[in-house]
């Protein structure tokens, strides 16, 4: 019988205000913008741009795609980090940004990837061995975090699967 080690934890969020990257931010911005305009969102109207900054400097975007079998849709993120990952298979994405507008304009305070998102992210990082920056745009609130694993912390990958 193996001797069990027992510990408590918890998520912390703290914002800072910060310049940093900001020009970075504002051109992947106006391609998230760009491609949420074009989302195939009819039933929720809800439309969401994602756009990745590549390691070879190539911006890729995406936008959402619903269906009216509603799970058959796939999410900005996804959308945008397989059309990335399809087009350039062995290139690390460095940046994804992400924003998302509905009937009354940019959401308040920002936009946040769900948790499938967020484990496709995950599993990108993890294969490309270095951070994917992501960045959360609203209407009054633009937040970056350094890695995907601030997103989803304890993250399952490939190691668990072996
Ligand atoms: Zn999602």
């Amino acid at each position: 019988m193996s001797e069990k080690k027992y510990y408590s934890a918890e998520a912390k969020v703290a914002f800072t205000p910060t310049e940093e990257g900001r020009e970075e931010i504002e051109k992947l911005t106006a391609e998230a913008e760009a491609a949420a305009r074009k989302a195939y969102a009819p039933y929720s109207k809800f439309k969401v741009g994602a756009a990745v900054l590549l390691a070879n400097g190539e911006i890729v975007a995406a936008s959402n795609q619903e269906n009216a079998a509603y799970p058959s849709g796939l999410c900005a993120e996804r959308v945008t980090l397989f059309y990335a990952n399809a087009k350039y298979p062995d290139v690390a994405v460095r940046h994804l940004l992400i924003y998302a507008e509905n009937e009354n304009g940019p959401v308040e305070p920002f936009i946040t990837p769900c948790g499938a998102c967020r484990q496709v992210m995950t599993e990108k990082e993890y294969i490309q061995k270095s951070p994917m920056k992501v960045t959360l745009v609203g209407k009054t609130k633009v937040v970056t975090v350094p890695s995907v694993e601030h997103l989803l912390p304890f993250t399952f990958t490939t190691d668990n699967l072996f």
